[in-house]
């Protein structure tokens, strides 16, 4: 079986030289895009594999890889493929395949405990959490802990951090780390312990929603709760200088949980960085990866930050990405519809 990796349109890469090892164990053919690694620091003279053009990888290869479906351009001139990234960009692909293609959508993993090594939405969270603090330390004209100096004391900065999963906590501990005052809310209760654990406060809201069979995540809040989130929260924004908001509901718009009117009120100077700008934002003002300057507070909607640590994140990518190659073909076949990972992946 041959796989083929292919040059994304950002700069991370699905396959690292340290994953090529692990693949060449398991007597695999791979190939490359020429370039793909580069903009990850993986120049081609690090891989030892045959490097290819797109055309020449599409053709060739039986399965081919990439860390986003644009990288592939037009879905309906694969045929008899086995295609493996992730598709959550991309809407109607039923209707794009052509002939025998199989489509496994990598954002579709299952949150089990034997699926957690190939779930590239909680590697990536996790990057991108640690970079939103990183980013908004950059913007903010203050600095993150506190300081007694000869000329005067300098007070921490206060960061309040909205949806504490991944990503959230994340950015809870690189926050915590550069000496913040933190601050968080979210609707499951397994989140409270976690956010107390890192040495942040948890903003309690009651009346919060929460199913257990949602698999990890949160359910959709009645409008009672979000009001009551609306209104404690918002005591906080008005107070703080950093904002994280992470919130997503699986399979629904992310929740508005900053209004203009409470962006209205906050600090000329503060910095909201929001994960969520993919699916709609946490924030009113949120433009999907755009900056936007309001009274002075800057509103960053940038969902993919894990490509801004793209060496880092093509590593976790590439493992993620092995390790649901390890699971899902034995001998070089296909194993049956009925395995779970595979069911909740293919398309
Ligand atoms: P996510 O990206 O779906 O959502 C981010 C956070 O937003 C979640 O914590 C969610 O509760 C929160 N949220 C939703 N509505 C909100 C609101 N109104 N206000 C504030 N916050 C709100 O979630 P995630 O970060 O991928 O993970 C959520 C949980 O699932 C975590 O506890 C994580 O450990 C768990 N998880 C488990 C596995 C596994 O077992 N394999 C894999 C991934 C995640």
């Amino acid at each position: 079986m041959k796989i083929g990796f292919l040059k994304d349109n950002e700069s991370r890469v699905s396959l690292t030289p340290i994953i090529l090892s692990k693949y060449d164990k398991l007597g695999y053919k791979i190939c490359l895009e020429s370039g793909a690694g580069s903009l990850a620091g993986y120049p081609d003279k690090a891989y030892e594999c045959t490097k290819l053009t797109k055309n020449n990888l599409i053709k060739e290869s039986d399965v081919i890889v990439c860390v986003d479906s644009s990288a592939i351009g037009d879905l309906n001139k694969l045929n008899n493929k086995i295609v493996i990234t992730n598709f959550s960009g991309h809407t109607n692909i039923e209707k794009k395949i052509n002939g025998k293609t199989i489509l496994f959508d990598l954002s579709k993993i299952p949150r089990t405990t034997i699926a957690q090594s190939m779930d590239i939405l909680s590697s990536m969270s996790g990057l991108s959490g640690y970079k939103s603090i990183i980013k908004a330390a950059e913007l903010l004209p203050k600095m993150f802990p506190m300081m007694i100096t000869a000329a005067g004391s300098i007070k921490p900065v206060k960061v309040v951090v909205l949806g504490a999963g991944v990503a959230g906590l994340q950015a809870i501990a690189t926050a915590k780390r550069l000496g913040a005052v933190v601050e968080a809310s979210d609707p499951r209760e397994a989140a409270k312990e976690e956010v107390l654990s890192l040495g942040a406060k948890f903003i309690e809201v009651e009346g919060a929603v929460e199913d257990k069979d949602a698999g990890g995540y949160a359910v959709k809040q009645t409008k009672e709760y979000l009001s009551k989130q609306k209104e404690e929260v918002s005591k906080r924004l008005k107070q703080a200088d950093v904002v994280v908001t992470t919130a997503q509901v699986l399979g629904s718009k992310s929740p508005v949980l900053i209004s203009k009117a409470v962006v209205d009120e906050m600090r000329p100077g503060s910095v909201i960085i929001d994960l969520a700008s993919s699916t709609g934002g946490n924030c009113e003002l949120t433009k999907d990866n755009k900056i936007v300057i309001h009274n002075g507070v800057s509103i960053v909607g940038n969902s993919y930050l894990a490509s801004e640590l793209a060496h880092d994140a093509s590593n976790l990518f590439s493992n993620n990405v092995f390790n649901f190659i390890s699971h899902i073909f034995k001998d070089g076949k296909l194993i049956g519809d009925e395995d779970d990972i595979l069911k909740n992946c293919k398309i």
